[in-house]
């Protein structure tokens, strides 16, 4: 948001609404005044706050605290029966669904093969069918559900919640698809990028817990990222940040998908690999044969270990203009290859400011294929109102 812009009153308490259950979220349970010293928030605002989110069942009292002198106060936290959020996320070859509760628990979650070529109204149906299933098997209803986050390929428009253009996906051109699902589902629902999802789910639940500073690198067949700064999702001036993908590392390099050259993700990615071992060999090879044989034939881990170099320069680059606490890596390249990913990160720290070399954490992410669907239903939390 514009820091000049307005912001009407009722969002302005969802938004403290969200600050306080972020609060909960991190150290529970917690004293009003405590909760008030955490936020920022007046104490009146909290208890009144507090108060709206006690009736409306997200939040219970919890024992006092001991006294300071006085009458004991009392402690709250969330409460995990409250209600469930779910968060989704539309990959190009599969959709994975997960059900969690207010405290960030994950309840079940599934995978389902999806080709994005059958279209939004497939996917749509298929969410809703995953939904529908997921609370029959945990005996819930749909009024259960506080919220679902929905994680897709980017570039989208999250405030509208319109999938724009993403490369490798035809047919889904400005795509309403938050409207589309709530419409379906009958329950409040937001749009996010995947990457920033992904990046938000490592960072609550995953490698960046406790990072206030974070980059996220989702190194795929494409390569895509997304910033924590302060703990939130950084979205740039026209709401793309995070294009990590197309940081030039070489001024004459290969042509890339965007138009321009040099582009890490036309070098380090698995298109990229892809492209390079055809180059070498005339064989034509898909990046899950090529990850699996790498190990054992030195042409193909050559040309593996070259593209962690690649991407390895851009992390130092990224590291050096925005001195994260720490850099995850993500996606299939740096989870499957244990050599793309020791080049990637080994390269990094060489490249890097020295100052940085040895302070900067680089990490695989942990929730692995789930990133960005707890991500999501973490997200969704701010449909709290
Ligand atoms: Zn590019």
């Amino acid at each position: 948001m514009n820091s000049s812009s307005g912001v009407n009153a009722s969002s302005l308490k969802q938004m403290n609404k969200t600050t306080i259950i972020d609060a909960l979220l991190n150290g529970s349970p917690l004293t009003k005044p405590e909760i008030a010293e955490r936020t920022g928030l007046t104490f009146a605002t909290v208890s009144n706050l507090l108060n709206e989110l006690m009736t409306a069942g997200y939040v219970r009292e919890a024992g006092y605290a001991k006294s300071g002198g006085g009458r004991k106060p009392l402690l709250y936290r969330l409460n995990p029966l409250s209600k469930v959020f779910f968060g989704v996320d539309v990959q190009v070859d599969q959709m994975v669904c997960v059900l969690m509760d207010i405290e960030g628990r994950l309840i079940v979650s599934s995978s389902v093969p999806f080709a994005t070529s059958e279209g939004p109204h497939a996917a749509v149906a298929l969410v809703c069918q995953q939904v529908r299933e997921m609370l029959a098997a945990r005996q819930l209803d749909i009024s259960q559900v506080g919220g679902a986050g929905i994680s897709t390929p980017g570039p989208v428009d999250g405030e509208a919640g319109i999938i724009l253009s993403p490369p490798n996906m035809p047919g889904w051109r400005n795509v309403p698809f938050r409207q589309m699902v709530q419409e379906e589902l009958q329950v409040p629902c937001m749009l996010e990028k995947d990457a920033n999802a992904a990046a938000y789910g490592e960072n609550r639940y995953g490698a960046g817990q406790r990072t206030e500073h974070m980059i996220y690198v989702m190194s795929d067949v494409g390569i895509g990222g997304g910033l924590i700064f302060n703990g939130h999702v950084y979205r740039g001036f026209l709401n793309d940040a995070g294009d990590i993908g197309h940081t030039i590392i070489d001024m004459e390099g290969p042509r890339c998908n965007c138009g321009g050259r040099g582009c890490v993700e036309a070098v380090a990615s698995g298109i990229a690999i892809e492209r390079s071992v055809l180059q070498a060999t005339g064989v034509e090879m898909n990046l899950s044969s090529i990850l699996a044989e790498a190990p054992d034939n030195a042409n193909l881990s050559a040309l593996v270990a070259k593209a962690g170099d690649g991407l390895g320069v851009a992390i130092a680059s990224l590291c050096n203009a925005l001195n994260p606490t720490m850099v995850i890596l993500g996606g299939r390249l740096p989870i499957e290859s244990e050599l793309y990913f020791q080049h990637a990160q080994l390269t990094a720290r060489q490249r890097m400011l020295p100052e940085f070399t040895h302070q900067i954490r680089i990490e695989r992410a942990k929730l692995k294929g789930r990133s960005a669907a707890m991500g999501a239903a973490m997200l969704a939390y701010r449909l709290i109102h």
